[in-house]
């Protein structure tokens, strides 16, 4: 039985007693309107925190056995930090993902053209980064996710296979709308909070003591449409970041050759990723690491 199967059907029962055995008046209605309350409470906590997996199954690590780690950047892209961090992570030689809303895609397409030309993996991260669709009707859940997905598939020549709702929150109908896209959905496993923290400084030293084998970082270009982390903050929180990890011993790895999605084989990996130890080595360690993940599933 389903989550929200059981949560509906406890509610449903919930109701019947009240309705049955609460005496009449405002009890009845304050009674009421607690299970009411506590139901959306369990829907909205649901909805927020991925690693319940409430209503959407979503990828939040990859293999543990190896040291490594998928960098992600949500909500761009941006112009006033898209180029600097592209420029950043060039130099880094680091393959990440991109999980951009539609609407700003549509602005700065060569923002997109220029990330996924220097290997970067681009996501679906909706349409316009609102939370409407989280109570719309089923068709509108499906026109916000479908919409980004049509931009960026304009513009890249294939439509995106990774998604990642605003915030992470979910719906009941949310997986049959990723399932009809083909759409992955993504969570994360260490995320900046860069609301909370602020300091790059902190915000690095704090992703670099929880992350793991296999963990997928999450760190915002921006927070969509506003400038409540500025740009060179983004970016002085991304170096540090890179810095910190690689610090612990980390490699990068592009999200989904992390995951090892069955689009795996059909994105190659960029030769100049995988300088260190020699772009044929390094292959052969990842096909190894591949063989090995899938005979120990
Ligand atoms: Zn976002």
């Amino acid at each position: 039985m389903s989550r929200l199967a059981w949560s509906t059907a406890g509610a449903a029962i919930g109701l019947s007693l009240i309705v049955t055995l609460a005496e009449a008046g405002p009890s009845k209605t304050q009674l009421l309107l607690s299970v009411i309350g506590v139901y959306i409470a369990l829907l909205v906590v649901g909805s927020l925190s991925p690693r319940l997996d409430f209503y959407l199954p979503s990828a939040r690590r990859g293999p543990v056995d190896q040291p490594w780690i998928a960098l992600t950047f949500d909500d761009g892209p941006d112009p006033a930090l898209t180029p600097a961090l592209l420029k950043l992570l060039r130099r880094e030689r680091i393959p990440a993902a991109f999980f951009c809303v539609g609407a700003a895609a549509r602005r700065y397409p060569a923002l997109i053209t220029q990330a996924a030309a220097d290997g970067h993996l681009i996501g679906n991260h909706s349409d316009r980064h609102g939370y409407g669709w989280t109570v719309a009707a089923p068709s509108q859940v499906l026109a916000e996710f479908a919409a980004a997905n049509q931009t960026l598939a304009a513009i890249l020549g294939a439509a995106p296979r990774f998604v990642r709702t605003p915030s992470g929150v979910s719906r009941p109908d949310l997986a049959e709308a990723f399932a009809q896209l083909q759409l992955t959905n993504v969570a994360w496993d260490v995320c900046g909070l860069e609301l909370l923290y602020r300091n790059p400084a902190r915000i690095a030293a704090r992703i670099a003591r929880l992350a793991r084998n296999g963990s997928i970082i999450l760190l915002h270009e921006s927070y969509y449409g506003t400038r409540i982390v500025k740009p060179e903050q983004a970016l002085t929180t991304a170096q540090l970041t890179i810095a910190l990890l690689r610090e612990r011993g980390f490699r990068f790895v592009r999200l989904d050759h992390l995951l090892k999605q069955p689009g795996f084989a059909a994105s190659p990996i960029h030769a100049s990723w995988l300088p260190e130890e020699g772009g044929a080595m390094a292959k052969a360690r990842i096909d190894e690491s591949t063989n090995h993940s899938a005979s120990r599933s």
